[in-house]
């Protein structure tokens, strides 16, 4: 883990950023033909990067463009029929090829008016610090082998309403795919807040409480047996925030109880929609007068998303927290299935769960229920249940990890259902 922290490029990063912000504008409804300017150009490049990443790893991914025609009208930036072409890498899991840890940033930018698809939007930050920092991680991890499939994706019509998301997400239910989780990167180079403050240690994981897709059942049940925060992407939020602690500890992860920021949306959602367990990463605070902009100078401030504010250094240590996560959990053996609690009226907790292929043990996790964090464990070994003793049910949350052979783990599954015997 800490050498795939180190072999993260603050440099390679930087040109990336620089090569993206050298299209003029990666608007999705941009020019598709030109060899050097709009979102074509981008995404041929973005392509040609990880074939050549993947020649230097034996062939290790499998690079493809997914995309889907978007018809003008389909929404109010869709002012023409566009094909939103997302870019994809493959590197394929040893063990569980069909299970997949996604890190995803964006292809495409946008200045004031989201439908001005020909003037100069470089969106150095939102979001080619995001798709630089996956096209590294990419780099990094393609020189290791991993039990899971981590999938690195350049999203594009982010900015049009999540366009990119929602064909990936589609296409990943057709063809059959088990997510683990998305990373979705966006905007993860700003360190100097419009609030004035200047921080190279704080970033945001955000994650929604519950999924979506939830049933009616499974909101009623939750009333008795608790879980109002403890859906999958919290989950999800919760690892990172560990693992960015226990490898990184000059990093300060800040888990937000929020899908996104207020009223503003990101490429995690339409895998939440579609059922999937996904978070987003980003920077803390945040520079409006370099989102969306324009490029101009008013009142003395010089708007716009240029390169000139991207931090290359902080945008290296969040893309190390994704590349270290992903490896993580691409290393871990599936979690628990099937994972039931027990212990109402009774001095004791007993938890059970159906054990799975590849794990050498257990490990049992709760909680105060005002605890954002799993602040205690107990390793319980190879075995399906568990009982833990002079603990009240009341008083704590619980949740079940799977252990793989070198102590990676799975995220944390909270229980599904409740027994009584
Ligand atoms: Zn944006």
């Amino acid at each position: 883990m800490y050498d795939i922290i180190q072999a993260v490029s603050e440099e390679r990063i930087q040109k990336d950023i620089s090569t993206l912000v050298s299209f003029g504008t990666r608007h999705t409804l941009s020019d598709t033909v030109s060899a050097t300017r709009g979102i074509g150009a981008a995404r041929r490049w973005i392509k040609k990067e990880f074939e050549a990443i993947s020649e230097n790893c034996n062939n290790c991914l499998e690079v493809f463009y997914q995309k889907d025609l978007v018809k003008k009208g389909t929404g109010p930036r869709i002012v023409n029929d566009v094909w939103v072409v997302n870019v994809v890498a493959i590197q394929r899991g040893t063990t569980y090829p069909n299970k997949f840890i996604i890190m995803s940033g964006d292809i495409d930018s946008r200045v004031s008016d989201p439908n001005n698809y020909t003037s100069d939007s470089p969106g150095a930050n939102d979001n080619a610090s995001g798709m630089a920092g996956t096209i590294e991680a990419s780099r990094v991890l393609s020189k290791y082998n991993f039990e899971n499939s981590i999938m690195y994706v350049g999203l594009s019509g982010e900015e049009q309403g999540l366009f990119g998301g929602k064909g990936l997400a589609a296409y990943a239910k057709e063809q059959g795919w088990e997510i683990l989780g998305i990373f979705n990167n966006d905007m993860i180079g700003n360190i100097k807040g419009v609030d004035g403050v200047v921080s190279n240690r704080d970033f945001r994981i955000f994650s929604e409480p519950v999924p979506p897709t939830e049933t009616e059942e499974e909101r009623r049940v939750r009333r008795f047996y608790g879980g109002e925060v403890d859906g999958i992407s919290r989950q999800l939020a919760r690892y990172v925030h560990k693992t960015t602690r226990d490898y990184m500890p000059e990093m300060n992860p800040m888990l937000i109880y929020r899908l996104d920021r207020f009223a503003r949306g990101g490429h995690h959602r339409p895998f939440n929609d579609a059922g999937f367990a996904g978070i987003r990463i980003m920077e803390a605070h945040e520079n409006y007068t370099q989102q969306h902009q324009d490029i101009r100078m008013e009142n003395g401030i010089a708007y716009g998303d240029v390169l000139e504010h991207v931090n290359f250094a902080y945008a290296k240590k969040l893309t190390a927290v994704n590349a270290i996560n992903l490896a993580s959990i691409a290393w871990a053996p599936p979690p628990p299935v099937n994972v039931e609690i027990g212990g109402a009226v009774q001095p004791s907790v007993r938890l059970r769960w159906q054990p799975v292929e590849g794990a050498k043990g257990y490990k049992i996790y709760w909680r105060d229920t005002t605890s954002p964090t799993w602040d205690h464990s107990q390793y319980v070994g190879d075995v399906n249940e568990h009982t833990l003793d002079g603990i009240v049910i009341d008083n704590y949350l619980f949740g079940v990890a799977s252990i793989g052979p070198d102590g990676h783990e799975s995220v944390v599954v909270f229980p599904g259902s409740v027994f009584r015997d």
